[in-house]
């Protein structure tokens, strides 16, 4: 099989070795190798910021296979003709689930609140984690992975997704203003789709409760920027962890970066590792040369 390697240049000497070896029979081309005949590229792994942006000549692609989960850049390019698989990988999983955990326990445990300066803080006992409520915007492969982390260790988790589509240990609901209103720390692991922009608006995040925690690292369009500034002044939430942002870079100017109240990531809270996630791919590339089912095919009507 001919595959297309259309993904930033940098990723090439990682990826490239990771899936060759894998897949000893597949012909894997760069951008410029491939230019001469698209026609005959049997498949295309994408991620963002590569040097693809026209799809359509890529005529005979039985499949384009993203190296991220994240698929808002390829889904809304009106190229794509090609059935397009999103990531979904136990590393991608794992991390995700590290990063908000290590987040929720911060905020959990008050981490910031000791400060080396002779006051005794005996009255900030945090409760043990069943009491504490954790709820989760989003309850695809990252969500119930999240979930599944910090209900081993005792938290309290809700949910929330379109489908309601249940999950085991975890309350689900369809209802937004319930979720948010009981959610003393709010992760969002939703995609960005037109439906999901803008979601957590003023109103939105008026129905925290008072002290709440944010943590996003799912998509920055999910959050109005100016209203989450507002709504800290108001501690709903009190803090928020970011790891994405509507820009990205954040530009240095952005006043999330000097903000007491926010702690910046920069994009890291689960990266798409070849080891785990090499295997993904070959095993969905070789399905589409055989036209067996591939996995994790994206809904271009929801976008996710
Ligand atoms: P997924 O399996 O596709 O799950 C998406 C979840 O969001 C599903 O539960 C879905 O509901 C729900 N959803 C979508 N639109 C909704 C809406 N309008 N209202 C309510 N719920 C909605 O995705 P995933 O693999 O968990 O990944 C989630 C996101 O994480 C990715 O899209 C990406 O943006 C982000 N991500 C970030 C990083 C990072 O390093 N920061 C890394 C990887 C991924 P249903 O279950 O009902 O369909």
């Amino acid at each position: 099989m001919r595959v297309l390697f259309a993904a930033p240049d940098a990723s090439w000497p990682v990826w490239a070795p990771a899936l060759t070896r894998l897949a000893p029979e597949m012909e894997l081309l760069r951008a410029d190798q491939a230019g001469a005949d698209p026609a005959s590229i049997d498949a295309i792994i994408y991620a963002p910021g590569g040097p693809i942006s026209d799809l359509s000549p890529f005529v005979n692609a039985r499949l384009v296979q993203s190296l991220w989960a994240g698929v808002e850049r390829i889904v809304t390019n009106p190229t794509l003709t090609q059935p397009l698989a999103r990531m979904v990988d136990p590393g991608l999983a794992r991390g995700m689930a590290e990063y908000c955990t290590g987040w929720t326990l911060r905020a959990h445990l008050g981490m910031d609140a000791y400060q080396q300066d002779g006051v005794w803080r005996h009255d900030l006992t945090p409760p043990l984690a069943d009491g504490r409520q954790v709820t989760i915007l989003g309850m695809g492969e990252l969500g119930r992975s999240v979930a599944a982390m910090l209900g081993g260790i005792g938290f309290r988790v809700a949910g929330f997704s379109a489908s309601g589509r249940a999950v085991e240990g975890v309350e689900v609901t369809i209802d937004l203003g319930r979720a948010l209103s009981r959610a003393e720390i709010l992760i969002n692991l939703l995609p960005d789709t037109p439906q999901t922009q803008g979601l957590l608006d003023a109103d939105r995040l008026a129905l925290l409760p008072q002290g709440a925690w944010l943590i996003n690292p799912g998509r920055g369009t999910v959050l109005d920027d100016g209203a989450l500034l507002t709504a800290l002044d108001k501690g709903r939430p009190a803090h928020a962890v970011l790891d994405v942002f509507r820009t990205e870079p954040l530009p240095p100017d952005h006043p999330f970066w000097s903000h007491p109240r926010v702690t910046v990531t920069p994009h890291i809270a689960a990266e798409t590792r070849p080891e785990t996630a090499a295997p993904v791919a070959v095993e969905n590339l070789r399905r589409a040369m055989a036209r067996r089912p591939v996995l994790h095919l994206v809904d271009r009507q929801k976008g996710y």
